[in-house]
């Protein structure tokens, strides 16, 4: 909601307004059980959504599971199947568990439904199309013992910035900077504890 001066000082237009409200949460990968924790986010939607509608507004509550990510590949190799119906099995027991909690979407879906891959889809073209796209090469951590290049957040070391422990993209519990892949100093594969180095 938008501040239209509305002079209540609430900060935004009374509800109901002529616009409905999208609602949504934090999209929970479909990589493993939900646990308490995500109740916090879905409830509080649930709530926020509930009462947007008690007062007359037209509201959507819409969330999903995130089919895709590091996780979700690596959880589905161990396990011997394939990332997508690794993530499916996931998804649908969450859409079974969050009615079960009094959380109602009015839709949930996953990130490897129709409509989502063909609006992403027509995202990247844009960009390609843009002249935006473009092939690059990067340092990659890779575990030589283990045989395995690692994505970043199977990799963690020290912040090359401030000298504290950090995650492969994050330095998480330093000053916080966000991390290019090859900059963590004394790169470690968090799978397999092995001093990691980097190959492009
Ligand atoms: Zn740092």
């Amino acid at each position: 909601m938008s501040d239209t001066g509305d002079g209540d000082g609430t900060g935004h237009e009374a509800f109901p307004t002529d616009r409905p409200a999208v609602v949504t949460c934090g999209l929970p990968y479909a990589n493993g059980d939900l646990h308490i924790g995500h109740l916090r986010t879905y409830v509080g939607g649930d709530t926020y959504a509930r009462a947007l509608e008690t007062l007359g507004q037209e509201t959507a509550f819409v969330c999903g599971s995130d089919m895709h990510g590091t996780p979700v590949a690596v959880n589905a190799e161990k396990e011997g199947v394939t990332p997508e119906e690794f993530a499916l099995d996931w998804h649908e027991q969450y859409a079974e568990t969050f009615p079960q909690f009094g959380v109602e979407f009015d839709n949930y879906g996953h990130t490897h439904d129709e409509t989502n891959t063909e609006l992403t889809r027509s995202i990247v073209r844009a960009l390609d199309d843009a002249g935006l796209v473009y092939e690059k090469s990067i340092m990659v951590a890779y575990d030589p013992t283990g045989d395995q290049y690692l994505p970043d957040r199977y990799v963690e070391g020290t912040c090359p910035y401030c000298g504290e422990p950090a995650r492969g993209d994050e330095c998480d519990e330093g000053c916080g900077r966000h991390l290019e892949p090859g900059e963590v100093d004394s790169p470690t594969s968090t799978l397999t504890g092995n001093p990691a180095e980097y190959r492009e």
